[in-house]
């Protein structure tokens, strides 16, 4: 379900981890430099980054000061990884804006944790748990979407499209940021096709009742309304 980035030119550190990952369920890229790994984002926004300090050229620090900097990585999920466990390494990790810091040697078991802990935080999306909203559930484990006793019937976009929307609720995205997110395509992809999944989204939770908690924010992009509690009926 996650697409993570594992940027470490030591093949078999970056091997290890990446069958831990698929093991995992996770879908793995491997970038061995800086460049690799900033082409690898610029293509594809993944949902988390297990970032090496120690690269060839441009160091993972200030790969990682980079996409704080830019807006459409700010809030990528960066795990650092270091040889060395000083706290002052510790320190300028965070400060640069990893969400958490690994010293090696670590435990593949640690490491998943920490990935696991990172996405609950910060992509909820990437993760198969179950989440609701209102009374509609979405279940990524069984592909399920519900609202109440009612199964609804979603196509495979419109489900991922809802996913994350439930995931992130009365936040605004822009149709560049739902093509990030939801297609992992924000160059090749144009923007009205998010206009039209947004339409079949809507038609698919109407039966339900729901239709209206995906609101068109003009001129901006999309949100997820939770529906206010005076309107819920026991
Ligand atoms: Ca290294």
């Amino acid at each position: 379900m996650s697409r993570i980035l594992v940027v470490e030119d030591e093949l078999a550190i970056a091997e290890l981890i990446a069958i831990n990952l698929r093991h995992a369920g996770h879908e793995v890229a491997i970038a061995v430099d800086a460049e690799q790994a900033i082409n690898e984002v610029d293509a594809v926004l993944p949902d988390l980054v297990v970032l090496d300090w120690m690269l060839p050229g441009q160091s993972g620090l200030t790969l990682a000061r980079r996409w704080r900097a830019d807006p459409r990585t700010q809030s990528l999920p960066v795990i650092m990884l270091t040889a060395r466990g000083e706290e002052s390494d510790k320190i300028a990790g965070l400060d640069a804006g990893a969400d958490d810091y690994l010293t090696k040697p670590f435990s593949t078991h640690e490491l998943m944790a920490r990935i696991r802990a990172v996405l609950r935080r910060k992509a909820p999306e990437a993760l198969e748990e179950a989440v609701s909203a209102g009374h509609l559930r979405v279940d990524p484990a069984t592909r399920r979407v519900s609202a109440g006793a009612q199964d609804l019937r979603l196509g495979p976009t419109e489900f991922k499209l809802l996913h994350f929307l439930v995931t992130h609720p009365e936040r605004v995205h822009s149709r560049k940021q739902l093509l990030d997110r939801v297609w992992g395509d924000h160059v090749f992809i144009e923007e009205r096709t998010v206009d039209v999944h947004v339409k079949r989204l809507r038609d698919a939770l109407a039966p339900a009742g729901c239709a209206s908690m995906i609101e068109t924010v003009r001129g901006v992009g999309y949100r997820l309304v939770r529906p206010s509690n005076s309107l819920v009926t026991p």
